[in-house]
């Protein structure tokens, strides 16, 4: 079936991945330096025939000895504390992270196919976003060194793609969550079904006006293998089109998790995109793909989750 390099494979995204790619009959090399991952996502791998770990920093040259037919770079923080955190590594591995690994993929003749985001329409005036839509990005606020490493990573895989003829896809993935989010990652699902089991205030940025789309993990694990199995090179989003503000979310989880915690509202932080939802169409059309799991099907799920890592 083919031999997957998956970096960021110990992370939320990249560990549900390499599951799988194994039970699909690939072998994963999957390559990680915990940067905001964990061994844990991935210990239930270790020793399983057709799986490696590699710890290694994907700034650095990526070696890889024999055959690899797919290069998936999941590699990046990508919660936004994580990259306001780590603002270099961010850009770095966004830009030299990709170079690094659209060279091995050149190497090895592999397909390759680059975590892109919603990120890159930046706060939308257009909506839904379609994949034809530029964004609307500010380079130099504190969300920059996410957005602008992801729009150079795009440019740099459709460079490959034109200049070398690399076989290349790219995915842009709108807000997923589900099992194996780090429960302070600081984005808004662990945070709010955290501050619910603890029944704490539930932080609510801003009036809670802004609107998300919320995708379960499998619905967009099975999109983004399907983007890569297509030929379709230009990018294509992966999301849920359901909308939602983010009051009504917290609201949401609240009733679902059976709490009384209060909501409390602090500031919204600079660029905070004010409407966000995936337009599908083309997913829909070119990869027969749309999502299955109903946000409170897929929020009790990881509710569950949490509730065993949650102290
Ligand atoms: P995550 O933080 O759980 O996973 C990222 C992984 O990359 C971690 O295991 C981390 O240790 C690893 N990593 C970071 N820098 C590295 C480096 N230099 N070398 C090796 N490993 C490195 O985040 P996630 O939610 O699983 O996101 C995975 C990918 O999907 C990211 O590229 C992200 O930008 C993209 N994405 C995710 C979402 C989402 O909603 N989850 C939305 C849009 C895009
Ligand atoms: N958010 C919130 N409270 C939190 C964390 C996030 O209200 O504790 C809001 C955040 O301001 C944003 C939305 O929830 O409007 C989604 O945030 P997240 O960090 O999950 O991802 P983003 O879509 O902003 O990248």
């Amino acid at each position: 079936m083919g031999r997957a390099l998956i970096t960021g494979g110990a992370g939320f995204l990249g560990s549900h991945l390499c599951d799988l790619f194994l039970s699909r009959g690939h072998e994963v090399i999957c390559m990680d330096n915990f940067i905001t991952g964990s061994p844990d996502n991935i210990k239930h791998l270790f020793g399983r025939d057709g799986f490696t770990f590699v710890k290694h920093d994907v700034t650095n040259y990526v070696y890889v000895e024999g055959a690899v037919d797919f290069v998936l770079h999941f590699a990046s923080p990508a919660s936004p504390i994580d990259y306001l955190e780590k603002p270099i590594q961010t850009l770095k591995v966004g830009s030299l992270g990709t170079h690094k690994t659209l060279g091995l993929a050149k190497d090895k003749g592999a397909r390759y196919l680059i975590a892109s985001t919603s990120e890159v329409y930046g706060d939308p005036l257009i909506h839904p976003q379609k994949e034809d839509y530029w964004g609307n990005v500010n380079p130099v606020g504190p969300r920059g060194v996410y957005d602008e490493a992801k729009r150079f990573a795009e440019a740099m895989t459709m460079a490959y793609h034109r200049f070398h003829g690399v076989d290349t896809r790219i995915v842009r993935i709108f807000n997923t969550y589900g099992e194996r989010m780090r429960v302070n990652d600081g984005r808004v699902v662990p945070a709010f079904i955290s501050q619910a089991l603890r029944n704490e205030p539930m932080t609510v940025f801003g009036d809670g006006s802004q609107t998300r789309s919320f995708c379960y993990f499998s619905d967009l694990i099975e999109g983004i293998y399907r983007l890569l199995m297509s030929d379709e090179v230009n990018p294509t989003n992966i999301g849920n089109p359901s909308e939602m503000t983010v009051l009504q979310f917290a609201e949401r989880i609240r009733a679902l998790v059976g709490t009384t915690a209060p909501i409390e509202f602090l500031p919204l932080p600079e660029d905070d995109p004010k409407i966000r939802r995936p337009d599908i169409t083309k997913a829909r059309k070119l990869l027969d793909w749309e999502p299955r799991v109903p946000l409170d099907e897929g929020l009790k799920r990881t509710i569950d989750y949490f509730r065993t890592v949650v102290k």
